[in-house]
């Protein structure tokens, strides 16, 4: 094994709220997400890519929202369970690059904080962590504010 790259895809609607949470930061909000976890698309795509480049399926296999274990939890928790399946099976983040879509709200304020966090739950250093934000140009669902998206890929190397 040289390397593995993975990626992933993620999105939830805006619903009733006063926040979100994006890369385990709390941002203060008009709406809130309508998930059965904290909503942390950013969390939830990178989870997806790190478990494809680890043919390991994917989140809704490891965290199905039919089980009232992972109703509401915070999503960081499921990265660092996802970063321990890695590294049993000798996998290292090589790095990850995220693009969240969002009309609204402004992301760039947080993109630090959230790259802190990945970092933190992933065991690396922040320079291998990247978040991007992007608007869709007020096109599609997320043009009309109706939720947020996010890609990740990810490159996965053998632990040290
Ligand atoms: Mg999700």
């Amino acid at each position: 094994m040289i390397v593995r790259i993975g990626h992933g895809y993620d999105v939830h609607a805006f619903g009733p709220g006063d926040h979100l949470v994006l890369g385990g930061v709390r941002i203060p909000f008009r709406h809130g997400f309508v998930a059965h976890s904290d909503g942390d698309v950013l969390i939830h795509a990178l989870c997806d890519a790190l478990l494809g480049a680890a043919a390991l399926g994917d989140i809704g296999r490891h965290f199905p929202d039919s089980d009232p274990r992972f109703a509401g939890i915070d999503s960081r928790r499921l990265l660092r369970h996802v970063r321990e399946l890695l590294s049993e099976r000798g996998f290292a983040l090589g790095n990850a690059d995220m693009t969240l879509v969002a009309q609204s709200p402004r992301m760039t304020p947080h993109l630090e904080a959230m790259t802190a966090n990945l970092a933190a739950d992933c065991r690396t250093e922040t320079d291998r962590i990247n978040i991007k934000a992007t608007t869709t140009e007020k096109l599609g669902f997320v043009g009309r504010e109706e939720g947020v998206a996010c890609h990740a890929v990810v490159l996965l190397c053998p632990k040290n």
